[in-house]
Order: structure tokens, then C-alpha cells, then sequence
């Protein structure tokens, strides 16, 4: 309860940077995470995120990079299935202090020093996401028919389909 009310104020992806910006170059600085269940976004929910990034003072703003580790909640592809996969991301980031122009704003450091690494950390997580999430490489998936869980189901349907694909087997064999 108490974790929620402390989140509810700052986030705990939202960084006070701005000490930086008077330090000289080179001056850097880690942040620590252990984190149990963050909402990065609405599309990305992690079970827990530990790791260590760290922020170097540059003439152009600050460079980041550091190690994330993290369990990505996914729903398998073939089953729908709740499944947790495992990520790691390496972030290395240059980003820029104002009036410094980022292309993407989820590269700049904003005036306040408080830095939101969401956007950016979402986009790594999404792209370490996988295409076609399985809950293991063997998943039989739902039944076509009733909907079933094929592995922990055998429903009457699965036998019909393993007859009808013989039959079309059977029909392209040469007669002897
Ligand atoms: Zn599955
Ligand atoms: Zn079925």
C-alpha cells in the first residue's frame, strides 16, 4: 500500500537530473533500480526492473546508459495465456540539455531537470518484445472449434481435424 502512495507522487522512472546541469564534464552519476511491478505505458507492464543506469554530464547534455533487467508481462500468441518473458535492454542515449534541439522529445532533458525516462525506456522494451509470444515452443493453442486450451484439453474436435487431414492425405496418395 505504502509503494503505491510513494508512486503516486513520482514515479519512480522520473528522475531528478538537474544537479547535473551545473556539474562540470564528465561528472556522472548512477541511479539503482529495484523496482517490483511498474507500468512503463499502457502497453508495457513489467513484473519487477532491476538494473543500474548511468548519467554522464557531456557538453551537449547528459549520455546514458546502463543495463535494465526486467519480466515483461505477455499473453501468449497461440493460447492467450498469461506468460512472463524474461528482457534485458543495454539503453545508450545521448540526451540533450535546452535549448539544444532533440528530434525526439523523449531525448531532451526538459528545464525543470526532471527527467521521465518512460517514453524512451518503452520504446526498448517493445522493440525486445517478441513478434509471436509463445507460452512454450510446443503450444497447441485454442481449439478452432470450442475454444479449448490444447494443452491442458483434449476436446472431441482435435480427432475430427487429425481424420480429415488423413483423409486429404490419403486422397493425394497414388492408388495402389
Ligand atoms: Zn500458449
Ligand atoms: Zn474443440
Amino acid at each position: 500500500m505504502r509503494k503505491i502512495e510513494a508512486r503516486s507522487k513520482q514515479h519512480p522512472l522520473r528522475l531528478n537530473v538537474g544537479f547535473l546541469l551545473h556539474q562540470g564534464v564528465g561528472t556522472s552519476r548512477e541511479f539503482d533500480f529495484d523496482l517490483q511491478a511498474v507500468e512503463v505505458s499502457e502497453d508495457v507492464d513489467l513484473a519487477f526492473l532491476r538494473g543500474v543506469l548511468n548519467l554522464t554530464r557531456i557538453s551537449q547534455g547528459l549520455y546514458l546508459q546502463g543495463r535494465l533487467d526486467t519480466q515483461i508481462g505477455l499473453e501468449c500468441d497461440r493460447c492467450l495465456t498469461d506468460l512472463q518473458h524474461p528482457l534485458s535492454i543495454t539503453p545508450t542515449e545521448l540526451l540533450y540539455f535546452p535549448p539544444q534541439p532533440a528530434g525526439d522529445p523523449a531525448l531532451g532533458v526538459p528545464e525543470t531537470g526532471i527527467l521521465d525516462l518512460k517514453p524512451l525506456l518503452r520504446e526498448y522494451f517493445l522493440l525486445g518484445m517478441p513478434m509471436h509470444p509463445l507460452c512454450r515452443p510446443d503450444c497447441k493453442g485454442l481449439c478452432p472449434e470450442c475454444g479449448g486450451n490444447r494443452n491442458e484439453t483434449v476436446c472431441e474436435h482435435l480427432a475430427a481435424e487429425v481424420d480429415s487431414r488423413l483423409a486429404v492425405l490419403k486422397s493425394l496418395l497414388p492408388d495402389s
